[in-house]
């Protein structure tokens, strides 16, 4: 498997509209526009800093895994996604070696990428992200 870079920081937020202000007016960072992925229940808003992305992460239903997190967690970072060559690749060498998995198959994330979740008991807590442009 080879990574590239890290490729964004998920950060789950109650708003974007009110959590976006942060990061373009203190922070100086483009807003390049919204957008909703219907099959995940989220609406992401991305930042570019220089080679990786800042994410904003709303959720579009009261019962979304967004809402749950923050229920859970409240707001805060989400996940950490990596940009890997092929994804299909890496998913099987993870798989091979025995790291479970949220996406066994890669699903369509925002902005057309083939994105995978590795489970977080694989990963210390953490919820990694490949994604594949
Ligand atoms: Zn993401």
């Amino acid at each position: 498997m080879k990574i590239s870079k890290i490729d964004h920081i998920g950060i789950a937020v109650n708003s974007i509209e009110n959590g976006k202000e942060f990061w373009t007016d203190i922070l100086g960072l483009d807003f390049t526009g919204d957008e909703t992925v219907e099959t995940q229940k989220v609406k992401t808003a991305f930042f570019p800093v220089g080679e990786s992305e800042v994410e904003l992460l709303e959720s579009t239903v009261p019962d979304g895994p967004i809402s749950k997190f923050i229920e859970k967690k409240g707001e805060g970072i989400h996940h950490i996604a990596f940009r890997v060559e092929n994804i299909e690749t890496a998913l099987a060498e993870l798989k091979q070696k025995g790291i479970r998995l949220i996406d066994e198959t890669p699903r369509l994330g925002a902005g057309g990428a083939k994105i995978a979740f590795l489970h977080p008991k694989a990963t210390s807590g953490v919820l990694v992200e490949l994604c594949e442009r």
